[in-house]
Formats: C-alpha cells, sequence, structure tokens
C-alpha cells in the first residue's frame, strides 16, 4: 500500500466503503504516514463541512420561502408596520 493508492482511497475510506481488509490497510497507513493522514483529515474536515452547510442551507431554503411567502402579498406593508 503506498501513499498514491492511499490517497485514491481515502474518500472510499471515510465513507466506509471498503473491504475490511483494504481499510485495515488504510488504517495502519495512516498511523504512520503523516503526509496521508494531513491529506485523510484534510478530506474528513471537508465532508463534514460539506454536510452540516447543506443541512444549514436546507433549513435556510425552508426559512427563506417562509419569509418570502409572509412578505410578498398584499399584506406587505401591514407586516413591514406590524412590529412592537
Ligand atoms: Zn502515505
Amino acid at each position: 500500500m503506498n501513499c498514491k493508492i492511499v490517497s485514491e482511497f481515502i474518500a472510499p475510506y471515510i465513507n466506509l466503503e471498503l473491504s475490511d481488509e483494504t481499510h485495515a490497510q488504510i488504517n495502519t497507513h495512516l498511523e504512520k504516514c503523516p503526509n496521508c493522514k494531513i491529506e485523510y483529515q484534510a478530506q474528513l474536515g471537508i465532508c463534514r463541512l460539506l454536510s452540516e452547510k447543506l443541512e444549514r442551507l436546507e433549513a435556510h431554503q425552508g426559512l427563506k420561502e417562509q419569509i418570502m411567502k409572509k412578505t410578498i402579498g398584499s399584506n406587505k406593508r401591514s407586516l413591514c408596520f406590524s412590529e412592537k
């Protein structure tokens, strides 16, 4: 198992798509190879960030639609002045 192969397997490794044997080999390599470990952590960070961002974006999108529905329409004016 060399760095080039490991770098190609990092994504499926994170997604637990590898066989037990390959997973263990990557695991062993990551433990002794700082370069690949950095690569792994970077990809892991991106994966987590992406899924968090996506969840937030979806929440945002729903909220935005609600606000749009509430603000667009004939009672837009009263909505603006109904605060307080
Ligand atoms: Zn390596």
